[in-house]
């Protein structure tokens, strides 16, 4: 039957009308009104109950109690019930920092990006946004509305157990890209999270360790990577570390949460507890703690006490609860929710590909070994790292569960657990076989050095990948590569002098072999198409453009601590959650280095590392030209850089300040950098505008940034140790 012009504008108009009088009967749900106003408006409609309920998660398996009403949540670790009569869905998060956890156990599918200290090493702020996106998209398909991705500490402890989960040492370049993470995020509509804050920098005793740093450092370092990716990427979450900072647990602790974080900054979303990171109720609120994961200890039953007894003020109680509407009602989770969905798989496998791709660092390439060339190469040994069959992952609550499951145990077997190490099922072996298809690809596990040898000294070329791998709740020992693989690389080139070394890390190792090979490639965790990425790059389709976002030292004893302080006494992850509130035993790791995090360090310290902060070559050479600076406000600054090979690249051209002696700043920081895309023999005009706040100092005493008068210095280059260009200039 046909359907008249008539009928469809009076099925319009019911339409029409039944919203119209939708809205005037909750008008929060009026999509033109601002957040804050929606937020507002159903706050005044709810019970103290209703607003308790937004406060708390309803329990994870394995931590803590697990509340019946749990029972709509959708498999993630944080479940916070809706209000359905007032149109208020329920909050459903997923950890997903470089891809959607958990979803081999739900049945589902997601794409594993590579880590987020390679999306660091790309520089790329549209990759960035990209790479928040997918997993955004990925979220939603599989019915969640909140993201607890978004790590943002700085690697002032490289040996960091989750080192890899984080976007390296700079402040700059770590809080632009976690900003753009949080604006793909929150594009798909997905509450986002920023975490851990702050200061979490190391994972041994992460219950009860006592970060000290004193504020001007905290200010520069580890916050301003908060600050400018708060500032940019308008996270509707961030996540309270478990740490103490300078005496208080991060979840309890005035200073940062509401000094800084909602004063200062003026965050207007909310702050989400880490997962059993709290241990008190009255403080917590009152210090600006607005919701606890998993349970409701603290912020359920005890929370309404405490209201009814007049010790904590309802005005405390609806802060928190507004700020959860109102980030609820910013991202588009009431209006557009998750619909399970399927995604386009080969669109998001295609797009982990090219972010692995931008990623990949090329740190030593000896008489331009590299890129290889298929028809002149008769054999080919591939050893270690289990190279035929896979890559690994990073462990922890960042980990994602590859279809198919770990690569290296046979099918069904070896479930993708918390800390497992995970072969994604991406062959590195198969991805070189499908770039040289006439030569003989042999693969050697590298369990017995004096066969791995033998293999590498018959083949033309050896190329040995190496492992380390990183996990959430422990730290490395050390930067040496495990499992005597510096042995066997070292084996390996004694055999064959055209040996390349492929690193598949989550931070810097230390390489004693490497005045031995030719070449030295460093991948990361390099994702579900990662092997394919490195098979590209290694062949030359691909033009390595990634730079280091954070130092390899040449040894050790070069890190600011010899190790890292350990616990004196272990925290009971399972304890009675009532024992909490009493606090862990307590003990402190003093950041003396403080304002000298990663390259500053050795800088000021006079230690050559082995690749410095920046580093990364390219199959061309860039030079640049023509430095000019307006020392206006804002500074801006102008140069050239031509490619002067023979092949297209990009180029990450770097801006580092040095500031008037007289303020005691290590040598230099970044203060701009950009990405730029070159054709063979082109020149480009570049234009940075410097941010003020990047020329500035934290005052402690005055508590705010100041701009120091005096000269600075200002270089410009392809890496923090190899800067051509170079002015000075009074910023105004
Ligand atoms: C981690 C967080 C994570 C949470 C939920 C905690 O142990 O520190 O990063 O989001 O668990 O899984």
């Amino acid at each position: 039957m046909a359907i008249s012009t008539r009928q469809i504008k009076f099925a319009l108009f019911v339409w029409v009308g039944a919203l119209s009088s939708a809205r005037a009967a909750s008008p929060w749900m009026d999509p033109n009104l601002s957040p804050d106003a929606r937020a507002a408006l159903v706050l005044k409609q709810m019970t103290l109950d209703e607003k308790i309920t937004l406060l708390h998660g309803t329990g994870m398996q394995g931590l803590g109690p697990v509340s019946p009403l749990s029972v709509g949540s959708n498999g993630g670790p944080g479940y916070v019930v809706g209000i359905p009569r007032l149109g208020i869905p329920a909050l459903q998060m997923a950890d997903a920092a470089y891809g959607v956890r958990g979803s081999g156990e739900n049945g589902r599918y997601s794409t594993a990006l590579p880590a987020n200290i390679a999306s660091a090493a790309s520089w790329d702020i549209e990759a960035a946004y990209a790479y928040g996106a997918l997993i955004g998209r990925e979220l939603r398909a599989q019915g969640y509305n909140m993201t607890l991705g978004g790590g943002v500490n700085l690697a002032r402890e490289p040996r960091n157990g989750r080192t890899f989960e984080y976007l390296g040492e700079d402040p700059l370049l770590a809080g632009r890209l976690v900003g753009q993470v949080m604006s793909g995020m929150i594009a798909q509509h997905v509450l986002s999270d920023i975490k851990h804050f702050a200061v979490n920098d190391q994972e041994s005793g992460r219950m009860s360790v006592n970060a000290v740093l004193d504020e001007r450092s905290l200010r520069e370092t580890d916050l301003l990577a908060f600050e400018i990716g708060i500032r940019e990427g308008h996270p509707s979450a961030v996540m309270c570390s478990y740490n103490r900072l300078n005496g208080d647990y991060a979840c309890e602790n005035k200073h940062l949460l509401n000094d800084i974080l909602k004063g200062d900054w003026g965050f207007p979303g909310f702050v989400v507890s880490d997962w059993g990171g709290l241990h008190s109720t009255a403080k917590a609120s009152a210090a600006g703690m607005d919701h606890e994961e998993p349970t409701d200890y603290f912020f359920g039953a005890l929370l309404k006490k405490a209201v009814d007894e007049g010790k904590i003020p309802l005005s405390e109680v609806d802060d928190h609860a507004r700020r959860i509407l109102r980030s609820m009602f910013a991202a588009g989770v009431i209006d557009d929710p998750p619909q399970k969905s399927v995604i386009d798989v080969e669109a998001d496998l295609a797009l982990a590909q090219s972010l692995a791709e931008q990623s990949i660092v090329l740190l030593k390439n000896e008489k331009s070994l590299l890129p290889l060339e298929a028809s002149s190469l008769k054999s080919i040994a591939v050893i270690g790292a289990h190279a035929d069959v896979g890559m690994i992952s990073g462990g922890g609550s960042a980990q994602v569960d590859p279809p198919g499951g770990n690569a290296i145990m046979p099918p069904g077997k070896g479930a993708t657990t918390w800390q497992a190490k995970i072969w994604f099922p991406s062959s590195p072996l198969k991805a070189i076989q499908a770039q040289a298809p006439h030569a003989k690809v042999e693969f050697n596990s590298g369990s017995n050095r004096e066969e791995a040898a033998a293999l590498a000294k018959k083949s033309d070329i050896a190329l040995v990948f190496a492992w380390q791998w990183e996990c959430e709740g422990r730290d490395l020992e050390t930067l040496s590569l495990p499992d005597k693989q510096d042995a066997l690389i070292a084996a390996v080139a004694a055999a064959n002098p055209r040996t390349i070394v492929v690193l598949e890390t989550g931070g810097p190792v230390t390489m004693p072999w490497v005045e031995k090979v030719n070449a030295v490639v460093e991948v990361w965790y390099a994702g579900s198409r990662g092997a394919q990425a490195t098979g590209r790059v290694l062949f030359g389709e691909v033009n390595p453009s990634g730079k280091l976002p954070i130092t390899f030292p040449r040894s050790e004893a070069d890190l600011p601590h010899a190790k890292i302080a350990q616990p004196t006494a272990e925290s009971n992850w399972n304890k009675p959650w009532e024992l909490r509130a009493l606090g862990e035993p307590s003990y402190s790791t003093t950041y003396s280095e403080g304002l000298k995090v990663g390259y500053k360090w050795y800088d000021a310290e006079g230690k050559t590392p082995l690749f410095a902060f920046g580093d990364g070559l390219s199959y061309t050479s860039f030079s640049y030209s023509d430095l000019s600076i307006d020392a206006g406000s804002p500074t801006r600054v102008h140069f050239k850089i031509a490619n002067a090979g023979s092949r297209a690249g990009a180029e990450i051209a770097q801006v580092y300040a040095g500031l008037p002696k007289s303020v005691r700043e290590p040598p230099k920081r970044l203060v701009g950098f950009s990405k730029v895309r070159l054709e063979a023999g082109e020149t480009r005009s570049v234009s940075l505008e410097i941010d003020p706040r990047m020329l500035s100092i934290y005052d402690a005493e005055k508590q705010r940034w100041t701009l120091v008068t005096g000269d600075y210095v200002l270089q410009v280059g392809g890496s923090s140790q190899r800067l051509t260009l170079s002015a000075s200039f009074k910023p105004r």
